[in-house]
């Protein structure tokens, strides 16, 4: 029996082929089917940059404003739900009132999808410092410091404020706000190779776009692409 970390009643795992296969890989689940069902999977129909849901095959609106401001260069963004009620009262819980242990369930969200995903670098986006202090643990790297090996290249300016608490228009014009991080080493792969940045969420793109040109500025070869939980 495990215990479901959001609704917390014991539930016993379904037994996945890929358990049985290589017990080695064995993972422990830890949300119950009623909880994972109120989480909701992004449908076929995607936009082909940012994995946005729409009615017909194309480029949504984000990003056909992004292609205007960056050419022939669009950020590749991979996603897997949508950024539904459920969703935003668990990244509420897990954000603004630091609930912690939260980081498990974003886990569980993403690690199967990730497992999947081959890149040279896997570049988290950073809490401001402001945010670090207040909830004593960085989101991002909270949630992907288990999954994947981290290169903590960026960083960011203290006094940026938090994406979250701006209205979409303010997001658009926010500054850039990233930092390269000084003493991080780097394989020499990396530089003719692919990057993954780390997200937990994809709303307008602004702040990917800052990472990945900020990025550009060492990497002006390497293929750079971004994850978000949800779009
Ligand atoms: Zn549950
Ligand atoms: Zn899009």
């Amino acid at each position: 029996m495990n215990r479901c970390l959001l609704c917390n009643q014991y539930f016993i795992p379904e037994i996945s082929f890929l358990n049985i296969l290589s017990p080695v890989e064995k993972h422990e689940a830890k949300l119950c089917q009623h909880c994972l069902n109120k989480f909701e999977l992004l449908g076929k129909i995607r936009c082909f940059l940012c994995s946005k849901n729409l009615n017909k095959e194309g480029i949504c609106n984000d990003c056909q404003r992004w292609q205007t401001i960056y050419r022939n260069d669009p950020l590749k963004n991979y996603a897997i739900f949508r950024y539904n009620a459920f969703f935003h009262d668990l990244m509420v819980n897990y954000k603004r009132y630091g609930d912690y242990v939260l980081y498990q369930v974003l886990q569980e969200l993403c690690h199967e999808k990730l497992k999947s995903m081959n890149y040279d670098a896997y570049i988290p986006i950073p809490t401001s410092p402001e945010h670090m202090e207040k909830r004593q643990f960085d989101t991002i790297s909270a949630i992907y410091a288990d999954l994947v090996p981290l290169t903590p290249l960026l960083q960011k300016n203290s006094g940026s404020g938090a994406q979250g608490e701006k209205s979409r228009q303010e997001r658009l014009m926010s500054p850039q706000s990233f930092l390269i991080a000084k003493d991080v080493q780097l394989r020499e792969n990396i530089f003719k190779g692919k990057i993954l940045l780390l997200d937990d969420i994809y709303t307008t793109g602004r702040t990917l776009y800052h990472a990945r040109d900020k990025l550009r500025e060492l990497f002006p070869e390497t293929i750079i692409e971004s994850f978000s939980i949800c779009r």
